[in-house]
């Protein structure tokens, strides 16, 4: 059953309440889209799509995609799956069951409305590369058996499940590998480095390094995310991926906890704890593909984006204070 007007769709989005999910949900809105918001809430939050509640093209479903979900849409982005390793970790089986039987849902509702499905994979799929910067070819370095293995093997198992329905039922599909994404309505405790070192520096506390420090990241506003994914959805029907999205600014985690220090005037200090077991060394997207087949190139330097991120939590933490 298609919409009433085709340039106006009815887009299903699973964890539409969480970070990444309900930034998606209000720029689909923006562009005139009806959006239908599912989430169990695991680690998603209602003051994260309070301000879409209201518009009557958004609709918001409590549901788990570990289940099957009759819905009628027009297209499918699936974020559900929590993506700090501290909430992923901290039910492993049930991180596994999201990646795996969420996908097996979610594809086999793309399937029965022979629908496009986009993925929100990630760089988690290269593991600890051996291969520098990350290029989408490349099959990865993953411990099937560590303490994230529950998140990064999902997670390559949800994109054989894309291609298999792919090759087996012709069925539309998209794989984007999200590499660090930060921004406003991250969630304050979710342990994630960004979110924990902007808290730990707004309230002067230690600044926790896991390791030197001298491991990388590369840091993309949510802003530049966003764009990435929707202008993957809406690309040529033969492009199916993966393509890495992402911003390619190499980062130490030590360099990180010293630009926070300095854009939050912090009196921090940073002291140094253990390296969790399986922590990549580096990461880095490769961004030709994304370049090239959709002209995706990240605008927010790290700098703007942080302050952005760090009025945000020090909104946040004013008005916990004010309610408490
Ligand atoms: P998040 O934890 O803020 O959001 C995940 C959302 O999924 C939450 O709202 C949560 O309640 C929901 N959810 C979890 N399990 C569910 C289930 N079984 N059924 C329904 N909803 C469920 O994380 P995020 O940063 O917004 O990440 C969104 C997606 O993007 C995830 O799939 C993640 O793996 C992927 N990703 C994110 C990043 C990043 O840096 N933020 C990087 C790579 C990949
Ligand atoms: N990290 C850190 N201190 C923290 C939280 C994280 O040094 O308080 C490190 C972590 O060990 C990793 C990097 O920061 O090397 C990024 O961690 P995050 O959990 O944000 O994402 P991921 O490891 O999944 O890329």
């Amino acid at each position: 059953m298609k919409n009433y007007n085709s340039s106006v769709k009815r887009v299903l989005v699973t964890g539409g309440s969480g970070f990444l999910g309900s930034h998606l949900c209000q720029a689909l809105l923006d562009k005139g889209h009806e959006v239908l918001c599912v989430d169990n809430f695991y680690t998603g939050r209602r003051s994260n799509i309070a301000d879409m509640l209201f518009n009557p093209r958004f609709e918001v479903l409590r549901h788990d995609v570990c289940f099957p979900l009759y819905v009628e849409v027009d297209e499918i982005y699936n974020l559900a799956c929590p993506a700090s390793p501290v909430h992923y970790q901290f039910d492993p089986v049930q991180t596994t069951k999201t990646s795996v039987h969420g996908a097996i849902n979610m594809l086999g509702l793309a399937k029965r409305l022979h629908i496009k499905i986009l993925q929100a994979s990630t760089s988690e799929v290269y593991g600890d590369p051996a291969i520098h910067p990350q290029v989408e070819s490349y099959w990865g370095n993953v411990n099937p058996i560590g303490i994230r293995s529950c998140y990064d093997e999902g997670k390559r198992c949800a994109e054989t499940l894309f291609f298999d329905y792919y090759r087996q039922h012709s069925l539309q599909i998209k794989i984007a590998r999200i590499f660090n994404t930060y921004g406003p309505k991250m969630y304050p405790n979710d342990g994630r480095v960004v979110s924990n070192f902007i808290m730990q520096a707004l309230k002067n506390e230690d600044i926790t390094i896991f390791g030197k420090g001298d491991q990388t990241r590369s840091f993309c506003y949510v802003g530049d995310l966003i764009r990435g994914l929707i202008a993957l959805m809406e690309s040529d029907d033969d492009l199916t991926g993966p393509v890495n999205l992402g911003n390619p600014k190499e980062n130490t985690i030590l360099e990180l906890a010293k630009e926070i220090i300095r854009l939050t005037n912090s009196k921090s200090k940073i002291i140094y704890k253990p390296l969790p077991q399986d922590d990549p060394c580096r990461r880095q997207p490769c961004l030709d593909l994304a370049k090239k087949e959709l002209g995706f190139e990240p605008t927010v330097p790290l700098e703007q984006g942080l302050t952005k991120t760090i009025q945000y939590f020090q909104e946040f933490i004013k008005e916990n204070q004010q309610e408490n």
